[in-house]
């Protein structure tokens, strides 16, 4: 026979799908059957039995007011955690407690703070697939973000590396078959957890519909959604998710922001991972990260801000323009930078602040850290009154001081309230009168309490009589035993102790009714005045999601200025053409966490010049070079001052890099697979405004080969593109190029010689290198000194017999025509539909060019 709570509790188990059930039973939370089983493991927690009639079902439980540590632990072992609530105050309950499923916590979706990373956000994304597209929608619900995007399927996991979602959810279909995309998805994510949701939920009508419903308007348009794109159907199952987990309360969503991909310079998943912009592909740590250097942020959302800009430039100069203007502002200004600082130190984190108020969530604890994260606004926005920069103003008119919602917590809050409203103590005294009567009666009982002991004790004679309370039996006096023939009729014996006995008297029972009823009426008049302030700080919700927005932006561009004036960084230029001009530039990560000084280096690109066939002994510093050109860039379009003594920097579409290697990206691929992957996505995708950087491409193959493919690409990156590119190369024979591409140079990282060793200068210079210095590197490694000579032999060897056949191997290379099919494929591919008399001229032009070259 089942009993009535097991019933209960199987209906519950039913509607889940796989979750462990957190049954809510008094101070606990209980779980039963192969739940505790699985709880107990996991959580190393004792696994005890409850009988169910005749059977005896496993059980284990967790202490509600700890259960969030419990629950980090589960999720973190990749468990969802379903919570059912008792629903009613079981004191007034008749029968059995009423219980409801409130929330499924699952890693995507995560409000409670010691879950959650401060400087992170945490995204539950939703995709959609089309044939060549996919549709992107995700939030996160403990701020209340929610952006939609879309992109090409093959290039999904550039997406994944930027947004980095906790969870995943998929068309079942899609989950079910594990094709391509999503055994991509779990070999280079392997945390993210994926979850499937019925196909049919992903329909962008339907997206139309929850859309419109969540912000309550008539149309999208004014969103800049058409109705028709393929998010809408990834934005339909993940607001269906949200329902499910949220159990009918989402909860408020920000204002949705669709996602433009000309808006935003494109990073792809290997240029994010090797440029080691949010972390470090070896064993450095956080330390050798763009976002460790970058981060001076005092906020937790300006930590999470910061990271999306790093991820995230800017491709629109005048947007660049106004943070730069921003930063230079602050730059400029000692006082004004050193005042805002420290006024940000004292915000904490109002943006999840803001949604644990919306769902109602917030405790005592919480509102009065939100009351003094308060206190330093007003300051904030006088300050920000005398700014001048544009980005400043309009954070100025943004940021709402929020007076009033200070003045009703410091009315209403006590100094420092407990954690939870059942502990008493939250409201202050003053604000309800009421309150104040109990609170009055409660304290005056234990006056009462004194006197009616020093009474007792004195008609009875009993110097060692004391009156006591405890939770079982009440309120007691208590006799010691060589007293006890003077104790009068009317005491009640109720408890007896070794050396003395305890009673109750008509008198004290009705006093302990008084006392117990205002200690009762006060706690739930508190909880009641606690629930209507948290319904009156909800309706400031919009203000301070806004206000902490603008928090976190200030706080992004106060990082930028500081860490601008400890490090000597400069305000670029941005400009439309085609240049790309760094003087004196340095490695921003590099300079920091080297004990050498850095040295730096010049860049000059242009119309004229605008591929570098970088060469170079081995540890010259090649790949140093052409990472911190790229990460200058970088700086520059997310607003950023630049390492540098001056930058003049060409707006760049899509930064694309070939460097290191990146194998375990691809499980299953070889190196040289890899190499050629990445090569073939930039040579397919990089267009004239994109910026190349490739080191060593064609290395990982036999030198002929290597030299071959190194070479074409270069002829296609050079003739076809036309894209401002850094090659490095150790291939001497590609020095030659610049003989036949007219827009190349050579250049190299030069080294001295003296007394048989090498110095490294790591100083680029115009002009190739000639000698490689590999067996002198491999002398520094401490290799074994017969293996160095016979080494050196060898090479002398080599270098003699190669000489000849290298140049005549670069000879080929130059004079070697293009091929009839390169001609006949540049015809084909010519619109004549579309084109115009002198857009056909210029094609004749380049056509005739290219067959000169053949002859
Ligand atoms: P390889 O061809 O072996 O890959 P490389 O030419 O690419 O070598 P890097 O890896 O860029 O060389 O640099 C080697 C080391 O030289 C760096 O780790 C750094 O310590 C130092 N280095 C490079 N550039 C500079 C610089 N501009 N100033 C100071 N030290 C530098």
């Amino acid at each position: 026979m089942t009993t009535p709570m097991f019933r209960q509790y199987l209906e519950v188990k039913k509607k889940l799908s796989g979750e462990i059930l957190f049954f809510r039973m008094g101070d606990f939370y209980e779980m039963f059957y192969e739940d505790a089983k699985i709880a107990s493991r996991v959580l190393g927690i004792a696994l005890t039995s409850r009988s169910n009639g005749k059977e005896k079902v496993p059980m284990a439980g967790v202490p509600y007011q700890s259960a969030s540590s419990y629950l980090k632990k589960l999720i973190q072992a990749g468990y969802k955690v379903a919570i059912c609530d008792q629903v009613e105050d079981p004191k007034q309950a008749k029968g059995l407690v009423r219980r409801e499923l409130v929330r499924i916590v699952t890693p995507g979706t995560l409000i409670e703070e010691d879950l959650l990373e401060e400087k992170r956000s945490n995204y539950l994304l939703a995709l959609s697939f089309g044939k060549r597209e996919v549709g992107l929608a995700w939030v996160d619900i403990s701020t209340g973000e929610f952006f939609l995007s879309q992109g090409d399927r093959q290039n999904l996991l550039d997406q994944l590396d930027r947004i980095r979602p906790s969870e995943c959810v998929v068309p079942e279909k899609v989950f079910r078959q594990r094709g391509e995309v999503l055994s991509k998805i779990q070999k280079v994510f392997p945390r993210v957890v994926l979850t499937p949701l019925e196909d049919w939920f992903f329909d962008e009508k339907e997206g139309v519909r929850r859309l419109k419903k969540l912000y309550r308007v008539v149309s999208l348009r004014g969103m800049g959604i058409e109705g028709k794109e393929i998010y809408l159907a990834a934005a339909a199952a993940l607001l269906e998710y949200l329902e499910r987990t949220q159990q009918g309360k989402v909860g408020l969503l920000q204002p949705v922001s669709v996602e433009r991909q000309e808006d935003y310079m494109y990073l792809d998943i290997a240029t994010q991972r090797t440029l080691e912009l949010l972390d470090t592909m070896g064993s450095g740590g956080e330390k050798y990260t763009l976002l460790s250097t970058l981060d001076r942020t005092r906020t937790p959302m300006g930590g999470r801000l910061l990271v999306k800009w790093i991820v995230q430039p800017l491709r629109k100069r005048e947007a660049i323009l106004e943070r730069l203007e921003g930063v230079e502002e602050l730059v400029e200004q000692r006082e004004l930078r050193h005042s805002l600082t420290q006024a940000l130190e004292k915000v904490q984190d109002l943006e999840r602040m803001a949604s644990r108020v919306q769902t109602g969530s917030i405790t005592p604890r919480g509102l009065a850290h939100l009351r003094s994260s308060l206190a330093t606004l007003p300051e904030v926005k006088h300050l920000l009154a005398s700014c001048s920069a544009k980005i400043l103003k309009k954070l100025w008119e943004k940021l709402d001081a929020l007076e009033d919602l200070k003045n009703l917590l410091e009315r209403a809050l006590s100094d420092w309230p407990p954690l939870y409203v059942q502990e008493g103590g939250v409201i202050r005294e003053g604000y309800s009168k009421e309150l104040d009567e109990l609170r009055f009666l409660s304290q005056d009982a234990d006056q009462w309490m004194e006197e009616y002991q020093k009474r007792e004790a004195e008609r009875l004679g009993i110097p060692s009589l004391k009156v006591g309370f405890n939770q079982v039996f009440g309120y007691y006096i208590e006799v010691t035993n060589p007293h006890r023939h003077k104790v009068p009729k009317n005491y009640i014996r109720r408890q007896t102790l070794k050396n003395a006995e305890r009673y109750i008297t008509p008198e004290l029972k009705e006093f302990e009714e008084k006392v117990l009823d205002a200690k009762e009426k006060m706690l739930a008049l508190e909880a009641e005045l606690f629930q209507k302030l948290k319904e009156e700080v909800r309706k400031y919700v919009p203000s301070l999601i806004q206000t902490a927005r603008a928090i976190a932006v200030l706080d992004v561009l106060l990082s930028f200025a500081q860490v601008a004036v400890e490090r000597g960084y400069v305000k670029p230029e941005i400009v439309e053409e085609f240049v790309l001009e760094i003087e004196e530039g340095r490695h921003p990560v590099l300079e920091r966490v080297l004990e050498a000084p850095f040295v730096p280096n010049d860049t000059y690109m242009g119309r004229n010049n605008y591929l570098h066939i970088i060469t170079g002994p081995n540890m010259a510093g090649k790949s140093t070079y052409i990472r911190q050109v790229g990460l200058i860039v970088l700086l520059a379009q997310m607003g950023s001052f630049v390492s540098a003594k001056r930058a003049r920097i060409g707006l760049v579409d899509r930064l694309f890099t070939r460097l290191g290697s990146t194998d375990e990206l691809y499980l299953g691929y070889s190196t040289f697979m890899v190499e050629m992957l990445e090569t073939a996505n930039i040579l397919n995708h990089a267009t004239e405004r994109s910026l190349v950087l490739l080191d060593e491409v064609g290395r990982g193959t036999s030198t002929y080969d290597g030299v071959s493919i190194a070479w074409a690409i270069c002829e296609y990156l050079h003739d076809v593109i036309r894209c401002r590119t850094l090659f490095a190369t150790h291939y001497h024979e590609l020095t030659e190029l610049p003989k036949k591409l007219q827009r190349a140079a050579n250049y190299n990282i030069e080294i001295r010689e003296w007394e048989g060793e090498i110095v490294f200068l790591h100083k680029i210079q115009k002009g190739p290198t000639t000698k490689s210095y590999g067996v002198h590197v491999a002398k520094l490694a401490g290799m074994p000194k017969q293996v160095l000579a016979r080494a050196e032999e060898i090479l002398a060897q080599l270098e003699k017999k190669h000489r000849k056949n290298s140049s005549k191997l670069s000879q080929l290379f130059l004079f070697a025509p293009p091929s009839d099919s390169q001609l006949r494929e540049k015809l084909l591919q010519i619109p004549l539909d579309h084109i115009t008399p002198l857009e056909a001229l210029l094609k004749l032009k380049e056509l005739q060019e290219l067959a000169k070259r053949e002859g």
